[in-house]
């Protein structure tokens, strides 16, 4: 697999480098050469595999012969070894497709232990490698988890301070061993910030072995192509021929791999990009003009992202395909709507969080006749415990994940957002 930095053309890596790397130069983001299109017949081929051979195969005509099957294969099983996406039927015309089922509760299990058992392949010499990622509350989770206990590899996770849920805090703040955890008196994007500094320093860089786990490692977005395949395999003919589905959107990593499932051929009618009031690319299809605003602080705080690194993938997509950005259907919803459409949702016999709550609730405004509409639901209701209780005025149980780390103590240093700061870190613990 070939792939370019969308900042310098000129700069051509495999796979394995771009897993590596994470970023290219100029903190440019990579992006295959070649876009697969699966024939009509491998098509329907593919949908009635089992969710591993299927994701296999998908995954392989990205990655061709750099990994053979057989060993792709084994990997993907490890990765994906768990409760698969569910597809819960919610109105008529309306589903969720749940994607938290993993090991921490939300869809980025998925991404991260699919690219641990990449950096783990990869890592033949067994050098140490660093894991730098920012996380507005799952990520952290599911990387920390992803590499846990793997010898070699050291994580390193940035968060906002205070800008996470406590039990989103209590699920990967408590491991220890090789997981490191940094709260940073900042945004989400101060973090993020952080973390590019980080591999703009080149001698760092090398001398620690750093690799970005970010929705940006390009080996996370292909493994989320595969669940949009399989949400496909779950729903009928009917539904297959009008098919929405709205994204709650914050990296911008899940719908950019939601479009590049419709590129390979998947024929998914159209996507909804949902943002909660950080809502810089709703604007920007609005208005043409791209105006980050300071990010605020909502419900749904997975999403508080004011510049989603992201989005360049999604615009190169549009342009490499010839499709049209007035295609993508768009939208922000604020906390009270989110709250609202919670509350809907409970009473139609459904507890969500309001994170897929602002997804189901463009997917309400703006579907239309004839159409079957998906709304992915990204994380589970007990990760936003208090703030979900609260609303709904209703318990929730905490499934064994989080329950086994609710009573143990936080591990997290803190630091202000200065590179320079994080580098004394980086070298020394
Ligand atoms: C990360 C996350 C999102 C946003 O996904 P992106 O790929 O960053 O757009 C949405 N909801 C939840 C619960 C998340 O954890």
């Amino acid at each position: 697999m070939k792939l370019y930095n969308l900042k310098n053309h000129q700069e051509l890596v495999d796979f394995e480098t771009a897993v590596k790397l994470g970023l290219g130069q100029k903190q440019g983001l990579f992006f295959p050469v070649e876009l697969p299109v699966l024939k009509p017949i491998e098509l329907s081929k593919i949908l009635n595999m089992d969710f591993i051979t299927r994701s296999t195969e998908i995954l392989s005509k990205f990655i061709h012969h750099e990994i053979s099957k057989k060993q792709l294969y084994k990997h993907v099983q490890e990765a994906f070894s768990f409760t698969h996406p569910l597809k819960i039927n919610i109105t008529k015309n309306i589903d969720c497709l749940e994607l938290f089922h993993g090991p921490t509760l939300a869809f980025k299990d998925f991404g991260a232990r699919f690219m641990a058992q990449m950096i783990l392949l990869m890592n033949k010499k067994n050098e140490t490698v660093t894991i730098l990622t920012a996380t507005s509350g799952d990520t952290g989770a599911a990387v920390a988890h992803a590499f846990y206990g793997m010898k070699n590899v050291r994580v390193i996770i940035l968060y906002p301070k205070g800008k996470i849920s406590s039990l989103q805090e209590k699920l990967f703040c408590t491991l220890g061993k090789n997981i490191k955890t940094i709260s940073i008196n900042g945004s989400f994007d101060d973090c993020q910030k952080l973390v590019k500094e980080a591999f703009n320093d080149k001698k760092l860089k090398e001398s620690i072995g750093l690799n970005s786990a970010n929705s940006i490692n390009i080996s996370r977005l292909l493994a989320q192509i595969c669940y949009y395949f399989e949400a496909f395999s779950l729903i009928s003919e009917e539904q297959r021929k009008n098919l929405v589905i709205a994204v709650p959107c914050g990296n911008f990593g899940n719908l950019t791999a939601g479009l590049l499932s419709k590129a390979l051929g998947l024929p998914i009618k159209s996507f909804i990009a949902c943002t909660n009031s950080n809502d810089t690319v709703p604007r920007f299809l609005t208005s043409g003009k791209w105006h980050p605003n300071k990010t605020i602080s909502t419900i749904s705080n997975a999403m508080d992202i004011s510049q989603p690194n992201n989005w360049a993938r999604i615009e190169e997509l549009f342009n490499r395909k010839k499709w049209n950005l007035k295609e993508l259907r768009f939208g922000s919803v604020s906390d009270d709507a989110t709250k609202k459409a919670l509350k809907e949702l409970f009473a139609l016999g459904y507890t969500s969080e309001p994170h897929a709550a602002i997804a189901y609730q463009l997917l309400k405004d703006q579907l239309k006749e004839g159409e079957f509409g998906l709304f992915l639901g990204t994380a589970h209701p007990a990760k936003f415990k208090n703030t979900v209780e609260k609303i709904l005025n209703n318990q929730i149980t905490l499934p064994n994940e989080l329950n086994n780390r609710v009573n143990l103590p936080l591990l997290s240093y803190n630091i202000n957002p200065d590179f320079q700061k994080l580098k004394q870190f980086l070298i020394t613990k």
